[in-house]
């Protein structure tokens, strides 16, 4: 039996090993811990790679979004309009900060649907928020015309796309701000909690500088409330390293997500790709009937698979007070399943996870 962890987070490559500790040797040598060089850096190079005129390291993607809110002055009175499937961080964000989540639907490529956005503006709404769900970016040419439609200020959670890019664009680089986390788990990921926050307005960058430590303006003056979110120097240091080998991680990532499209697209419904179009390979989703069997019959033969994420957001105890409508949401999780696709998936597993899901259907 070929088994097949769903993520390894250790670090097995000798070189890469050695960067990450050679990355730290130079934090220990200069000493500058709180917001060091490396984070400046890692800011200058993320703003650049995005496409954007600047970026703010925080403490965790919840961070970023927490504090993107806060700078946008969205709080109790207000309602964002967001799509029904994502990490809960995405919905508390916006809780945290006093507003109020209203779940739109999602189409069938798992993002949110544009057209279910409208039917759920009233004259509360303030803004949306688009998820790139695993690792594709959102319609957004249409998400972008509703917003200036309706006059709503849209803010991606790029959390789980970063790299992936619409006609050109990279995820994050549509709205007033784009957020990121790079915990662990994620493709462009510390060995930690980090995030990243980017945005074109300078203002609004100066507001999110101060947010991010308290509201602090000139390390003594506090002019608004908030928290400590800041990126933390280690961490910077190695996500500058990892940004040098992210072309290799997700090269590794799309060869396997390759793989199961064409050994799994006649059994099980594969990932919808589209031109011009570039996915990152986050998570690797097919759709198909027995989903619960399937996982099941995959872990007996030392596969192992998740479901992200059930429950639903408007399902969940916290937000039954919210605003949802979501059918093809409701539908879709019961059929999803994320298979093995990270960049230490090596051929013959990739070939085992394939012949076990086309045995299980009879294929
Ligand atoms: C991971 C994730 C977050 C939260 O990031 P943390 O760094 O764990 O706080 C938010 N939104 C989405 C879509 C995510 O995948």
């Amino acid at each position: 039996m070929i088994s097949v962890p769903f993520l390894d987070l250790r670090v097995t490559d000798p070189e890469e090993r050695s960067d990450l500790i050679e990355a730290l040797t130079k934090v220990l040598d200069h000493g500058r811990i709180m917001l060091g060089p490396e984070v400046a850096e890692l800011e200058r190079r993320v703003a650049e790679y995005i496409g954007r005129s600047y970026a703010a390291g925080t403490g965790s993607g919840t961070d970023s979004l927490v504090l993107a809110w806060r700078a946008l002055g969205i709080g109790p009175g207000d309602e964002v309009i967001t799509t029904p499937l994502s990490f809960i961080a995405t919905a508390n964000a916006i809780r945290l900060n006093g507003a109020m989540p209203v779940f739109a639907d999602i189409d069938d490529d798992l993002n949110l649907d544009p057209a279910t956005i409208e039917t759920m503006i009233t004259p509360k709404t303030k803004a949306i928020v688009p998820v790139h769900w695993a690792g594709k970016v959102c319609r957004m040419e249409e998400i972008m015309a509703i917003a200036e439609r309706h006059n709503l200020i849209v803010v991606e959670d790029a959390s789980q796309s970063f790299g992936a890019s619409r006609h050109g664009r990279k995820a994050g680089s549509f709205g007033k701000i784009g957020c990121f986390s790079m915990n662990s788990m994620k493709t462009f990921g510390s060995l930690g909690e980090a995030g990243m926050i980017v945005t074109d307005d300078a203002a609004l960058r100066e507001k999110l500088e101060a947010l991010r430590y308290n509201g602090l303006v000139n390390r003594e003056f506090c002019h608004l409330v908030s928290h400590n979110g800041r990126l933390d120097t280690v961490q910077a240091a190695f996500l500058l390293k990892r940004l040098d080998r992210y072309a290799t991680l997700l090269a590794k990532r799309q060869e396997t997500s390759d793989y199961y499209d064409h050994a799994l697209g006649n059994v099980v419904r594969v990932p919808r790709r589209e031109k011009d179009c570039v996915d990152v390979a986050y998570t690797y989703q097919i759709q198909c009937d027995r989903r619960d069997e399937l996982q099941a019959y995959l872990s007996q033969q030392g596969i192992e698979t998740k479901v992200q994420h059930k429950p639903l957001m408007p399902h969940q105890k916290a937000y039954q007070d919210c605003r949802h409508a979501c059918p093809n949401a409701e539908r879709l999780i019961e059929r999803t399943l994320c298979l093995p696709v990270s960049e230490k998936v090596a051929p013959a597993q990739r070939e085992s996870v394939a012949k076990h899901v086309r045995a299980f259907f009879g294929a």
